[in-house]
């Protein structure tokens, strides 16, 4: 047979075989580099194994992970079964299944124990070099540092909820209690001759003073908690069918028994109801940080406005206050965590904070399918809102 041209057609055929063959082979010579490359590079743990446990080859990175010399991996007998704990080996099993029936794995988190027998914490992720083979090339992670890191985390939490949480709120108690006690005292007329108006004063004062003091740390305690959680994943929010005017009355009714010397106005539809799907704790928790704000940054004789705005797709609360008002340029940052703008004072000795507040305040909105935002101009105080999806 011949072509066109007048050329024998197998020998074209013949070239073609011969020419996609050296192709082919160029590939894998050049692919062959390239992952030379990339195991010498020691930027992350590579080692070339047997499904069956047998390490092949491995570069520096996972040899000083493990602590064993190229000689010792030179002998055949190192295995990663060997190497790997007892509680490791049934998500190893997992992964020597999935590297036989799709050719890689997920990424997995396990360990290895090194050559002086402690565990190193490693991210492993493995495929097969090809189908006919059980050659596999695995990436190992150093993740020591990360787990320390993490035990570290889990320490602090575990001292923050407990070793501190736990007293604060047994004095709380107690000083509530000493409060109401001394405040049934002094009706009894008779307590109330044997001291004088000025001493039952100051104990009074000193009574409020201490249970301010504790609120303040009780919420710095629970910002760093809520902030861990964020960061851990672990926040929880209930969404349930609840009634969006009935958490802002009873947090204004919070926040009027905390601050009963500052006006709060509130400007709500005459409507009975406005329904939403949210957590309503939350949503408290969110609308008293802004209040709580504005107690903080504006002067405790100028009115603190809190309004609702009802649209057809979203529902809009916002809190307004004549405080001192935030420059353009830090509005967009005032939501990020622990940022706190410089030389804005609060007063009462609430100026201890963390710059967690209004962080904590956009996670859990974003997390409604909300958002938040301010409007601000400096000397006219400043309008933190929310918009929850109806
Ligand atoms: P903090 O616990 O420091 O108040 P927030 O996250 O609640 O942290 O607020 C971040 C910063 O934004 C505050 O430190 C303060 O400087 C500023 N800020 C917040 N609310 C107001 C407000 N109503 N008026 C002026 N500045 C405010």
């Amino acid at each position: 047979m011949y072509d066109e041209q007048g050329h024998p057609l197998h020998l074209i055929g013949v070239a073609f075989d011969i020419t996609e063959r050296k192709r082919m082979e160029e590939t894998l010579r050049a692919s062959e580099t390239k992952l030379r490359r990339l195991v010498d590079a020691n930027i992350v743990g590579i080692i070339v194994t047997t499904l069956s446990g047998q390490i092949l080859e491995a570069n520096d990175t996972f040899l000083s992970l493990v602590g064993y010399t190229r000689e010792e991996l030179m002998t055949g007998k190192l295995s990663w079964r060997t190497i790997t704990p007892p509680e490791y080996q049934q998500i190893s099993d997992q992964v020597v299944q999935e590297l036989r029936q799709y050719g890689v794995c997920q990424p997995i988190e396990k360990a290895y124990i090194n050559k002086e027998g402690k565990h190193v914490s490693v991210l492993l992720a493995a495929a097969r070099l090809d189908e006919t083979t059980d050659y596999n090339i695995c990436f190992i992670l150093d993740m020591t540092e990360q787990k320390d890191l993490e035990k570290q985390r889990e320490l602090l939490i575990g001292v923050i909820s407990h070793e501190l949480r736990t007293p604060l709120t047994a004095i709380k108690g107690n000083l509530q209690l000493a409060q109401r006690r001394f405040q049934r005292y002094i009706q009894n007329s008779q307590a109330s001759s044997s001291l004088d108006s000025s001493s039952i004063a100051k104990i009074e004062v000193s009574l409020e003073q201490a249970l301010r003091q504790i609120r303040v740390q009780e919420r710095l305690i629970n910002d760093l908690l809520e902030s861990t959680r964020i960061e851990d994943g672990t926040l929880a929010i209930n969404r349930q069918p609840c009634d969006l005017l009935r958490i802002i009355n009873e947090t204004v009714d919070d926040m009027r028994f905390i601050r009963p010397t500052q006006a709060l106005l509130v400007e709500v539809p005459t409507q009975e109801t406005i329904q939403i799907n949210a957590d309503p704790g939350r949503i408290g928790q969110v609308l008293a940080n802004y209040i709580m704000n504005a107690f903080k940054y504006s002067p405790e004789d100028r009115p603190v406005r809190i309004g609702v705005t009802i649209e057809e797709q979203e529902v809009r609360v916002w809190v307004q206050d004549q405080g001192p008002g935030i420059p353009p340029e830090v509005q967009p940052h005032v939501w990020d965590r622990f940022y706190r703008i410089p030389g804005n004072k609060a007063h009462n000795g609430e100026s201890k904070s963390f710059g967690l507040g209004l962080h904590i305040c956009r996670v859990l909105i974003a997390e409604h399918g909300g958002q938040v935002g301010v409007e601000s101009e400096l000397g006219k105080g400043s309008t933190f809102w929310f918009s929850l999806p109806r």
